[in-house]
C-alpha cells in the first residue's frame, strides 16, 4: 500500500461489510459489501430507502453486530464491541430517565461509563447543555420538555461522552417539519462550534443535503453503495444547485 499524505486519515472505515440477520428460518441479507470511509469532522450521511440496512450498518458500527464478511476499523482498529468512542443518538425521544433532570441525565451518562465523576461530570455536563441551548432547562425533567428539546438533550448527553463519532439513527424523522428544520440548523450550528464528526441516517433526501458534508447512497434491499457524493454548501441551500443535487439523488435512487 502506498501512503497518501495529502489525505487525512480516515477516522473510520467500513470495508467490504455484508451484514446478515439469522432469523429461525431465514437468511436475512441487509448489507452487502459495502465501503465507506469517514474523515474526521466529516457529516457523513447514509441515505437510502427503509429497509436498505442503514440501521444495520448503524448498529455494526457501534459493535453490536458482527460482519459476516469484511470489517469496520476506527482509526485503525477493528470494531469488536461497543464503547464510549461510538455514542448512538436514536429517533426515539423517550430515551431520557424521567426521574432525572437534564443535568443529570447527561451527568449519569458519564459516571455510569465511568467517563468523569462528581463534579467533573456533573462540570461537562452543563457545558454540554450550554452548547445546546438548554442551559436554563439544566433542572427541569423531560416532561417538562417538547420533543426537539429533549431531543437536544440526548445530543447533549452523547457529545458529552466526548465520543470519536456521533451515530444519529433519523434523529428528527418523527419531528413536525419546522422543528425539523429548526434541530437541523441547530445541528449544523453545534457542528460549526465544536466540528464533532457525525453519521447520520435518514432516508430524506432534502435532510441529506442540507446536513451532510458527504453523501453515501445505497440502494434497496439488500443495502449495497450506489455512490458517493459531495453535499452543497449550507449557504447554496434554497438555490438551484440544491434541487439539480436533489435531482441527481432521485435519478440515481430510481435508476435500474
Ligand atoms: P433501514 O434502517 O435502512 O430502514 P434496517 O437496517 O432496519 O433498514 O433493515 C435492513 C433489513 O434487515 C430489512 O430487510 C429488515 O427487515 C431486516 N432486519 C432488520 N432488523 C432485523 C432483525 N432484528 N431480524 C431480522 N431481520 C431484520
Ligand atoms: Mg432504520
Amino acid at each position: 500500500m502506498h501512503s497518501r499524505p495529502e489525505l487525512p486519515q480516515p477516522l473510520l472505515a467500513v470495508d467490504g461489510v455484508t451484514l446478515q440477520y439469522k432469523t429461525t428460518d431465514h437468511l436475512v441479507t441487509a448489507t452487502y459489501r459495502v465501503d465507506f470511509e469517514v474523515l474526521p469532522s466529516d457529516r457523513y450521511i447514509l441515505l437510502g430507502p427503509s429497509g436498505c440496512g442503514k440501521s444495520t450498518l448503524l448498529k455494526a458500527i457501534g459493535g453490536y453486530m458482527a460482519p459476516v464478511e469484511g470489517e469496520i476499523r476506527l482509526k485503525g482498529k477493528k470494531v469488536t464491541e461497543p464503547g464510549p468512542d461510538r455514542m448512538m443518538v436514536f429517533q426515539e425521544f423517550d430515551q431520557l430517565l424521567p426521574w432525572k433532570t437534564v443535568k443529570q441525565n447527561v451527568a449519569f451518562a458519564l459516571t455510569a461509563s465511568g467517563r468523569a465523576n462528581g463534579a467533573e461530570a456533573t462540570d461537562r455536563a452543563h457545558h454540554y447543555i450550554e452548547k445546546v441551548g438548554l442551559a436554563k432547562f439544566a433542572d427541569s425533567f423531560p416532561h417538562m420538555l417538547s420533543g426537539g428539546m429533549k431531543q437536544r438533550v440526548s445530543i447533549a448527553r452523547g457529545m458529552a461522552m466526548e465520543p470519536d463519532i456521533l451515530l444519529m439513527d433519523e434523529p428528527f424523522a418523527a419531528l413536525d417539519a419546522l422543528t425539523r428544520r429548526k434541530m437541523q440548523d441547530e445541528l449544523l450550528q453545534l457542528w460549526d462550534d465544536t466540528r464533532f464528526t457525525v453519521i447520520f441516517v435518514t432516508h430524506s433526501i432534502e435532510e441529506a443535503i442540507r446536513v451532510g458534508t458527504r453523501i453515501l447512497l445505497l440502494s434497496p434491499h439488500p443495502g449495497q453503495v450506489k455512490a458517493e457524493l459531495n453535499s452543497i454548501a449550507p449557504d447554496e441551500i434554497g438555490t438551484p444547485s440544491q434541487a439539480k443535487l436533489e435531482a441527481r439523488i432521485n435519478d440515481m435512487l430510481f435508476a435500474k
